[in-house]
């Protein structure tokens, strides 16, 4: 079983986020645990501060490495080996769908969400393994980003997809994109469904499914297709 600790400023953001439909029936179920840790409860004094004027100027507001260091000691005093310690940020390396499937095999992970400016390097030298991002633009805080991660990672978590079959056919597992799907009404606005998944011919719909899954990856993101 895989267990998510987040460390951010804003817990009950990511909590009320993943507490809802697939994710909070598998919190609910056991097959994944997630907790957040809140940062200002670790500030050290009591106007509850874990910002700082950036060293050398600029605009805006650093993270402290204390707090962030403190809450991380506090989240791993009782782990028998260091976990993988996530930090999100636009400077990391672009989150897909292979690195979500290592990262589900891990039994504790640590997510780190900055803000403000972002984080004082020295604590990320200390804690962090794996710089992540979603993407090249930048977000208020890694909030988002976590929760995004942390949905991606716990759908490939065992028994958390009722249906293991979804997992294996969907987009990017197996390099490519998904075959285009339909359910009833069998004719919607004068379109009919194609009629190959109407034949019950499995083999067939098999090899319709592949053919399309190919056209489609060509058509929208041959990117996929360089290393194939
Ligand atoms: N000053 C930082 C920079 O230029 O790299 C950006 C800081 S951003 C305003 C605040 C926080 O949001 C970051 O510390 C990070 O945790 C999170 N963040 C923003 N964009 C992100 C992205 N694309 N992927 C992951 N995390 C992101």
């Amino acid at each position: 079983m895989t267990n998510f600790h987040i460390l951010t400023l804003f817990p009950d953001m990511v909590l009320n986020g993943l507490n809802t439909s697939v994710i909070g029936r598998a919190i609910k179920e056991n097959k994944i645990s997630i907790q957040a840790t809140n940062i200002r409860d670790f500030a050290g004094n009591k106007h509850g501060h874990v910002d700082d004027y950036t060293y050398g100027g600029g605009a805006g507001m650093l993270m402290q490495p204390q707090p962030i260091y403190d809450a991380y000691q506090s989240v791993t005093k009782n782990m028998t080996k260091p976990p993988r310690v996530i930090y999100t940020t636009p400077q990391g390396k672009v989150f897909k769908q292979s690195i979500a499937k290592e990262l589900s095999q891990e039994e504790n992970l640590i997510f780190l969400c900055g803000h403000y400016e972002g984080v004082d390097e020295r604590v990320l030298e200390l804690i962090v393994t794996d710089y992540l991002s979603i993407g090249d633009y930048v977000l208020t805080g890694g909030e988002l980003p976590a929760m995004v991660m942390i949905d991606t990672i716990a759908r490939l978590c065992p028994g958390v997809l009722h249906n293991n079959d979804s997992a294996e056919d969907e987009s990017f597992s197996n390099g490519l994109l998904e075959y285009p799907q339909y359910t009833r009404p069998p004719v919607f606005m004068g379109k009919e469904v194609p009629p190959v998944l109407l034949s019950g011919n499995h083999q067939k719909i098999n090899e319709w499914r592949k053919e399309q899954s190919l056209k489609r990856t060509k058509e929208r993101r041959p990117d996929l297709l360089d290393g194939v």
